[in-house]
This record gives structure tokens, C-alpha cells and sequence, in this order.
């Protein structure tokens, strides 16, 4: 059978937004074709409490007769922090999502924690150690906790990712040492997808998995991202076992465009002269700020080539599969920013969106299967309930005739084109302001 899953969210302790609701995390998962969520959080003890109070747990996964079909995995994200292997003065931080096969594991991970020194007070937990070995004998505890306790290196082209741009390595090998080969798979993550990954040599024989990092149940949120795979049963194990041989049917994802670190560049900011965003082949060679003189912040696509070439991989094309696995994957956004997007409306959950976006899934009953409607298809079934402009915009985006244009780059989102395409390789823009000219710019 296949399953659409979410393996990446967090609840209201880990910031952002407070608390969250069961109730519509549930309601969202039915709009949005999502079978399988993950928990966020769970080496929380407030957050795993209140799970357990409210789940019966079978077979690894989280299940209410109040939402039947539906179910959870419990789920955390934490951020490992060792001394940077290439300049130990630094530390390198990265973030990982674990997942769980039942409530006994979790807890017993709460005392690892705990034993390794970790203040356990908010929803991502930190994990600070003092060499790679003692990151090893954390991982390996772990798996003799339970053999099924898996760890997945988290959107791992962002900054904040084992690959970012932030004290950057050149192989998994560098931070998680001999554990390496106990990763079956990685998370593409907002700002990349599996075009990028592809390019890595070292990821040749992973799973890719994508998931939304959502921090609250919002149909624009939980569900951004999901992946779909081929289980033979609906357990925790059969999950495992189709991250470890790579049993992917699908991955749906942001493009690359819309995250927030995609290109190299300066956004504008209090004492920032302006703006700039550069394509690899424009990226200035030194990567310093032609308006400000500091060091460019560098975006996901020029780490994803330094990598490459890191690895040596030769003469790699972007876009073509490498390595043993078909890597099926569909460019999406949410639904609701469609609707929006098509009515001229900033907010996603204003009432004419919400209404719109009711009457789209009474017709295709979930989200995940518009996405997979050819658009004669979309048109029959929409074309009585919903305005010819909203079904002209969701036909254009199952058809992948959409950009983000400017794209994302320094900690700013692309912003949403219905309808174009933009060729991101070619890309120099540089948005002098001159009100803000307190320091001299740097020309080149
Ligand atoms: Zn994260
Ligand atoms: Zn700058």
C-alpha cells in the first residue's frame, strides 16, 4: 500500500507558535492526504505526556478512534553541536530528526539525554559534545536502546543542515564518524530538492524524504512538503524498512526557488545598503558583498556545486539520476497559497481561501490526490464549483508552469509566479539603497 508521510513537524515548545491543536493537526492531515504524521518533539516529556494520554499505540504508530486512519510517529528534531572538524576553535551545529517505535524507547532516550548532560527545556533539544566519539557512543546507545530508533539528518542543505554553508564539511563521515552507515536517509528540506542531492556522490545510496518542519497544523504548514512510500503494512517497522531499500514511490516538494537561503546574497536590513542576489556563475569569486564588504551569506545551489566538487563527482548534469535509485519527485505549494494567489490575497487563511479550498477537496477528497490529476481531469471536476482564474492557477502549478521570482537567498522567501518560469542559473542583481549609504560600498 502506499503512504503519504510527514515526518518532520514540531509542537508548540519548540517557538514559533503556542500551543498546538491535536484537533486541527487531525482535521488538516484528512484535507491534506496525509496519512502518517510525525509527533515533533516527543523527548519533550510535557509534549510525550500529553501524547500518551491521548494515543493508543500500535505497532509504532499513534492512533485515536476519535481520528481513525490517521496516525503519528513519534518524532523529534535535535541539534548536535561538536568542534568544527576543520577548524576546532569553531563548533559545527546541525540538526537531525530522530523518529521512535514506541513510547518506551522515547523515554529512555529522555534519561540518554539526561546522562549526556542535556538541559531537556525546550522542544528541540541540544545535544553539545566534545568529539566525534563521543557523538558515536551517543548514536550507537541509541540504537542498543532500540535497534529501530532511527536518525535522519535534517534539511540538510540550510544552514542549519549537516551540509550548510555554516563551517561546512566534506563527507557525513566528518561529524557522525563510523555511525554513518546506520543513515538510510536524508531530508531534502525546503531550499533543496532531489536535483541537488543527486549531484552529492555520498548520498547515491540514501533516501531522499521530504517533510514540512511545520510548527503548527495549518493547511499552508503541515503537509508542505510529504513523501510517498511503498509499505506492505501500516506499521512503524514497514516505515523503517522502506527508508532502509529505498522503497520511495514519490517525493512532493517546494521548489528550491522558494527557500529561504537559495541563492547567494545580502538582503536588505537596518545598516544594509540595499539588496543583492547572485546565481553561482555571477557569485562574485571573492563571495564578498559588493555593498557592504562583508562576506556573502552563500545560498544552497553554490554549496550544493562546492560540494559536488568536494566529492569529486566529475562531470554530474543537474537534473539526471545517478546512482541506484529512481528519484521520483513533483514540484508543489500548498493548495491554499494557489487559491490565494489566484484571488489576489495575501493571507492563506482568510475565509474565501478556506471556502474555496473546501469545495476543491469535496471533489478530489484530498489534497495529495489533486496533485496527481491530469489537468483535463482538474478542469472536469472543478469547473462548476470553482472561478475559471483559481482552476487556470492550480492547472499551471500541477504542470509545474511556476517560479519564485526573485528566488529566496539570505534568509528571504522567493516570491510565489503563477504562470513563468525563471532560469535561476543566470541571476545578478544587485539593489543599491541609497538612503543607506553609511558605509562605502565595495564595487568590483
Ligand atoms: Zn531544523
Ligand atoms: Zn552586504
Amino acid at each position: 500500500m502506499e503512504l503519504n508521510i510527514d515526518l518532520h513537524s514540531h509542537s508548540g515548545a519548540s517557538g514559533g507558535v503556542g500551543e498546538i491543536s491535536l484537533r486541527q493537526v487531525f482535521q488538516t492531515m484528512g484535507f491534506k492526504g496525509i496519512d502518517i504524521y510525525g509527533t515533533g518533539d516527543c523527548l519533550y516529556p510535557e509534549w510525550l505526556e500529553t501524547l500518551e494520554k491521548n494515543f493508543q499505540e500500535q505497532n509504532g504508530i499513534l492512533t485515536s478512534e476519535e481520528y481513525p486512519k490517521k496516525g503519528l510517529v513519534l518524532q523529534t528534531e535535535v541539534i548536535f553541536t561538536m568542534p568544527y572538524p576543520q577548524k576546532p576553535t569553531r563548533r559545527k551545529a546541525w540538526h537531525n530528526v530522530l523518529l521512535f517505535p514506541h513510547f518506551k524507547a522515547a523515554k529512555q532516550t529522555i534519561n540518554l539525554l539526561d546522562e549526556f548532560g542535556v538541559k531537556n527545556t525546550i522542544g528541540r533539544p541540544f545535544l553539545t559534545v566534545n568529539n566525534i566519539k563521543e557523538l558515536e557512543n551517543f548514536l550507537f546507545t541509541l540504537k542498543e536502546i532500540n535497534q529501530q530508533i532511527e536518525v535522519i539528518p535534517a534539511h540538510i542543505f540550510t544552514p542549519q543542515g549537516v551540509f550548510g554553508s555554516k563551517n561546512p564539511i566534506n563527507s557525513l563521515k566528518d561529524v557522525y564518524g563510523t555511525f554513518t552507515k546506520y543513515i538510510n536517509a536524508v531530508e531534502t528540506g525546503l531550499s533543496a530538492d532531489p536535483k541537488a542531492l543527486m549531484m552529492i556522490p555520498e548520498l547515491d545510496h540514501l533516501s531522499f524524504i521530504s517533510s514540512s518542519d511545520a510548527h503548527c497544523g495549518r493547511l499552508d504548514r503541515l503537509g508542505r512538503e510529504y513523501s510517498t512510500l511503498e509499505v506492505k503494512e501500516l506499521s512503524y517497522p514497514a516505515i523503517i524498512n522502506a527508508l532502509k531499500t529505498g522503497s520511495m514511490v514519490q517525493t512532493y516538494e517546494f521548489p528550491m526557488t522558494e527557500g529561504r537561503y537559495f541563492l547567494t546574497g545580502h538582503r536588505e536590513r537596518n545598516n544594509h545598503p540595499g539588496w543583492c542576489c547572485f546565481s553561482p556563475q555571477h557569485t562574485p569569486p571573492t563571495r564578498i558583498c559588493p555593498l557592504c564588504g562583508k562576506k556573502l551569506t552563500i545560498g544552497v545551489l553554490q554549496r550544493v556545486l562546492d560540494l559536488a566538487q568536494t566529492q569529486k563527482a566529475g562531470n554530474r548534469n543537474w537534473g539526471e539520476n545517478y546512482g541506484p535509485r529512481k528519484r521520483k519527485f513533483k514540484k508543489i505549494v500548498p493548495l491554499s497559497e494557489v487559491i490565494a494567489n489566484s484571488l489576489n490575497i495575501k493571507t492563506t487563511n482568510s475565509k474565501s481561501v478556506i471556502n474555496l479550498y473546501k469545495k476543491t477537496i469535496e471533489r478530489t477528497n484530498t489534497e495529495a490526490n489533486l496533485w496527481k490529476l491530469t489537468n483535463k481531469n482538474i478542469q472536469r471536476e472543478l469547473e462548476d464549483i470553482v472561478p475559471p482564474q483559481t482552476i487556470k492557477s492550480i492547472k499551471e502549478v500541477n504542470k509545474g508552469n511556476f517560479s519564485f521570482s526573485p528566488p529566496g537567498y539570505d534568509g528571504t522567501y522567493g516570491s510565489l509566479q503563477i504562470g513563468k518560469t525563471i532560469n535561476f542559473w543566470n541571476i545578478k542583481k544587485i539593489k543599491k539603497d541609497p538612503t543607506q549609504s553609511q558605509q562605502e560600498p565595495l564595487l568590483s
